[in-house]
């Protein structure tokens, strides 16, 4: 088993939405760290998983406990991070991961944890990218499956907005609404079309945020008790605190459209269509993908066929054929 404690990651691109099969971890693979929110240190081990198992995680820590599927539908608290939840017993702050399984095209895995909480790693999906790449991606034998979406749905809350809409790939847009002047030095903004876009190399890196002075305030509710600046982006009034700066000139907006992009994975396949999110959270990220599962005559599941004529240079999912499975997947 290879363990991998942290770092960065700006890696090579695993080209892993051209997949047109399953794909699964090579072998397993662990990891350490500490939950953001509850401060408990946590070891994190990656489970190779058979096709169509999707992505599990299974408590060590508790005696008894079962898998719990990745799913929408089990998250069970979305206070500052995704929680999911099946009986008693509970994962927190999955996003990270889930954003990094996606990222990396993983169909299948399985997820222990010695504890209740995802470690935070560095803030950012790029750890949990570089803990799969040390080990390798597999191909597996079934194809793969996507949510096609063949008609818009939005959903909002108060005035933030996010919606999925038909789309010949996978794009994604986000715009950070600011609570604070500071945040006004930098983009907020980000629209990313996977077909030319990495990633691994734009995305995966943006850190957690979030101002000094509203630490407080999530310690008062247990929330953030791990926070420190080696797993967020931390800002005065002034300014960034930390002293390498930022990644990214906009890794605020990019960390929530990573954000996103993991609470989406939750639906348990990768989606077809063009994300739009304003001001979205955690908690309307899920209200969108629980929206999304119920509207199952807005989308089918397809596998992809690969295109002969396309040829090998083409770019990620262009030149394919939707070849649908199943139009009425409720
Ligand atoms: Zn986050």
């Amino acid at each position: 088993m290879k363990d991998v404690v942290n770092g960065s990651s700006q890696g090579g691109e695993l080209l892993s939405h051209r997949s047109l099969n399953q794909r699964t971890i090579r072998e397993p693979v662990y990891g350490i760290g500490i939950g953001v929110h509850s401060g408990e240190k946590v070891r994190i081990t990656l489970r190779p998983a058979k096709p169509n198992t999707g992505i599990c995680f299974l408590r060590t820590d508790v005696t008894g406990a079962v898998a719990i599927p990745a799913s929408a539908e089990h998250v069970a608290d979305t206070t500052l991070a995704t929680s999911i939840a099946h009986g008693s017993v509970s994962v927190a702050t999955v996003e990270h991961l889930m954003s990094a399984l996606w990222g990396l095209g993983i169909d299948n895995l399985l997820v222990e944890l010695s504890a209740e909480e995802v470690p935070i790693m560095d803030g950012s999906a790029a750890p949990f990218i570089d803990m799969i790449e040390s080990v390798g991606v597999v191909e597996q034998s079934q194809a793969r499956q996507f949510i096609r979406i063949t008609r818009k749905i939005e959903v909002n809350q108060e005035d933030a907005v996010a919606s999925v809409a038909p789309y010949d790939g996978f794009k994604a847009g986000y715009t950070f609404v600011a609570n604070h002047p500071v945040y006004d030095q930098y983009p907020k903004y980000v629209e990313m079309d996977f077909a030319n876009a990495s990633y691994i190399k734009h995305v995966s890196g943006a850190r957690s945020f979030g101002l000094e002075k509203e630490l407080a305030y999530a310690q008062s509710i247990q929330k953030c008790l791990g926070s420190s600046l080696d797993n967020a982006v931390g800002l005065s009034d002034e300014g960034v605190l930390n002293e390498e700066g930022l990644r990214y000139n906009d890794e605020f907006v990019k960390h929530k459209l990573l954000d996103a992009i993991g609470d989406l994975y939750l639906l348990g396949k990768p989606i077809l269509g063009a994300f739009s999110g304003f001001k979205s959270g955690h908690a309307l990220n899920n209200k969108l993908a629980r929206a999304i599962l119920r509207c199952d005559d807005a989308w089918e599941i397809v596998t992809l066929k690969a295109d002969i004529q396309s040829g090998a240079g083409m770019p990620i999912l262009h030149g394919q054929i939707y070849d649908q499975v199943n139009s009425s997947q409720g």
